[in-house]
């Protein structure tokens, strides 16, 4: 008899977006006139940039070329871009690496999931919360995360709350953590850590032989000069840091897939015998027995974002999403309601007046302004009382939803 793995019977069955949805239906059968504007999904809606297209077409064209054919490309990634990430996204800051420690994947959701594979089972692991929801369940998927209890939070996960009391930044654990993770910009609160509040991390890091697992998803969004871009940018943390980079939300690469790891050769971790093993050995392991490689295309399309047209044209992306926050927080603000984010991600965490649940506070702006948002509470249980509105929509739809939702407050 086959057995399966019973950690993965334990995630709550009701995912986040998937209750959104359910309601969002129920709403729409008693309001089938209704023109509802979603607010609340991650997803980017405009095109790839052009100069990332035509990478693809040209690509795709050799590809069907005998002379210019590929099969399998390097598990790695290929060097043109490994390249191109190595001089503009680090050397041109200061931050050298090898190609070698570079890894191309399909994303960061498959990074940081998957980079458990090659941590123990019974590490223990620290979250700030609210938190991309992922983190958590690719834990409990392994059995690392111990058991759901009443109050929402798992038995082996050590939360670091991050509310408007400390401003949305974590405080420093007392206790001993093996894996922390850190999401910044942060995903769904919109706050960032300056670099004085990332080396606190990193020291801890050090101190306490840990290791922080670095979620950089929204690094394009960072606006103020003095936030820093990568966690390499703080002094020692190549020893106790994997970076975490995608090009979902750089260059609306959600539909393509594409992002990458840095996992530095100085990171190491131990045996149970106390022998130090470096990480990127054991992932490069990991990943020629269970990954191919990302595609050639994709690669290409990737590469492109470096070149002068597609760091123009990835610019102009960000630009608009941001002025779409701008937007709405200049509606918001006018409202009284409080609220944080959208200055360096585009991300706006909406506390809920009065004292009304994150999911009662989604209905009323279901019901009232017809407006789809995502219920805080989904990201962790500090996320309580909060909905998150992002500005990846367009233009006039980010407008006109503010503007009902400023109406209904
Ligand atoms: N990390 C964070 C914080 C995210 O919010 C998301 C997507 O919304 C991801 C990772 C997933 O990125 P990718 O599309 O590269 O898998």
């Amino acid at each position: 008899m086959a057995l399966v793995n019973e950690h993965l019977l334990k995630l709550p069955e009701n995912y986040l977006f998937s209750d959104i949805v359910k309601r969002v239906n129920s709403f729409k059968v008693t309001h089938p006139q209704a023109r509802i504007i979603h607010l609340g999904i991650g997803d980017v809606t405009l095109p790839i940039p052009k100069a990332c297209v035509e990478a693809m077409q040209k690509a795709a064209g050799e590809l069907g070329n005998a002379e210019t054919f590929r099969g399998y490309g390097p598990e790695q990634g290929y060097d043109f871009l490994i390249e191109a990430i190595l001089k503009h996204d680090y050397a041109a800051h200061g931050i050298n690496f090898d190609s070698n420690e570079i890894f191309i994947s399909d994303g960061s959701k498959s990074d940081t999931g998957n980079i458990g594979d090659i941590l123990r089972h019974d590490n223990s692991i620290g979250v700030t919360d609210p938190i991309y929801p992922a983190y958590i369940d690719s834990n409990v998927s392994c059995g690392r995360a111990g058991v759901l209890e009443e109050d929402g939070k798992w038995s082996n996960v050590v939360y670091m709350p991050c509310r408007i009391e400390n401003n949305f930044v974590p405080e420093i654990p007392k206790q001993r953590i093996d894996i922390i993770y850190l999401c910044y910009p942060n995903n769904p609160t919109g706050a960032v850590l300056t670099k004085s509040e990332l080396k606190k991390w990193v020291n801890y890091a050090i101190e306490n032989d840990a290791l922080i697992i670095f979620d950089a998803a929204y690094e394009a969004y960072i606006q103020d000069p003095d936030i820093p871009h990568s966690i390499y940018e703080i002094k020692g943390a190549k020893k106790v840091a994997i970076e975490f980079r995608s090009f979902s939300k750089t260059a609306g690469f959600t539909g393509v897939r594409c992002g990458y790891m840095v996992i530095p050769k100085e990171v190491t971790a131990a045996t149970l015998e106390g022998e130090r093993v470096q990480l990127n050995k054991l992932w490069l392991r990991r990943q020629a027995t269970k990954f191919n490689g990302v595609s050639y295309i994709t690669q290409r399309g990737a590469e492109a974002i470096y070149t002068p047209e597609g760091k123009e044209q990835v610019k102009a992306m960000v630009k608009y999403y941001m002025d779409n926050a701008k937007i709405m927080k200049k509606m918001l603000s006018k409202t009284g309601v409080q609220f944080f984010g959208g200055d360096n991600a585009p991300y706006l965490w909406v506390k809920a007046p009065g004292n009304q649940t994150a999911w009662k506070f989604f209905d009323k702006l279901l019901y009232e302004a017809h407006v789809v948002s995502t219920p805080g509470v989904g990201f962790g249980p500090s996320g309580e009382g909060y909905v998150r509105l992002t500005s990846f929509g367009d233009r006039h739809q980010c407008e006109e939803g503010i503007r009902r939702i400023c109406q209904c407050l």
